[in-house]
């Protein structure tokens, strides 16, 4: 039995799969990686616009390049391994955590009427937020010095997590609890550099589970990993359903 079809196996006879995902998986779709395979970043330049402190300092600046970044979501789509684990998740009950703001695995999930929860880990480029009361807001429109709560009049900001800000302890409390009713976890093109979400796949093996990582390189998690499954996510995970029998 070749180890693809050891892994279908496993998620066949898996009472869950927990999904951890990163940037790898949206990156056939053209969403641009941050940081390449040792973790340096690949555009110094987008440095600033990923830290808190330059939204305390100049929220105009920090927010035209967030417009800039939304916008670009209008012309990137779901690839084939968004789509594969839509299907993953049609067969087998899945709870995908994910590190990506971008919402192309719920356009995917969506789109083959699947239904299955996305933690979104690093919150969502699609939704705005005020910090002074919490409200968020969907109506997309820009965002900018006069674009103001409706509830408080305080500024609306992207709903993403920035460094110099924790992640939302629901969603890596939720995270945990479904890793822990999961008997495989998938882990889908993350670098594991980002703590604390990239400690959850080092937890699953200290849990017991089956761990699988599809990356094209290996990572921070490949030593924890049962399988490591070489190669981009668009044709491993189309791949690995196809050994499961899923069309
Ligand atoms: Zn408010």
């Amino acid at each position: 039995m070749d180890v693809l079809e050891q892994v279908a196996e496993r998620i066949k006879s898996a009472r869950g799969i927990f999904v951890f995902i990163g940037s790898g998986l949206s990156a056939a779709s053209g969403v641009p990686l941050y940081r390449d395979e040792e973790g340096k970043y690949i555009h110094p330049e987008v440095l600033p616009y990923t830290q808190r402190k330059t939204f305390d300092e100049d929220p105009a600046r920090m927010l035209a390049w967030y417009n800039q970044k939304r916008a670009s979501l209008d012309r990137v789509w779901p690839n084939g391994a968004h789509y594969a684990l839509a299907k993953l998740a049609a067969f087998k009950p899945c709870v995908f955590a994910t590190q990506n703001v971008d919402g192309l695995l719920e356009q995917a999930l969506e789109h083959e009427d699947v239904d299955a929860e996305v933690l979104r880990l690093h919150g969502s480029l699609r939704i705005s937020r005020c910090d002074a009361c919490k409200t968020r807001d969907y109506s997309n429109a820009e965002w900018g010095l006069e674009n103001r709560c409706q509830r408080c009049g305080e500024l609306l900001r992207p709903d993403v997590v920035w460094f110099g800000e924790p992640l939302p302890r629901g969603l890596v409390d939720a995270a945990t609890e479904a890793l822990l009713e999961s008997s495989v976890c998938l882990i889908v093109g993350s670098s594991g550099l980002v703590f604390p979400a990239a400690e959850l796949p080092s937890y699953a093996s200290e849990r017991g589970l089956y761990v699988v990582e599809v990356n094209t390189h290996e990572s921070h998690f490949s030593a924890d990993a049962d399988v490591f499954l070489k190669g981009p996510a668009e044709e491993v995970l189309p791949a690995l359903n196809e050994a499961i029998g899923l069309l």
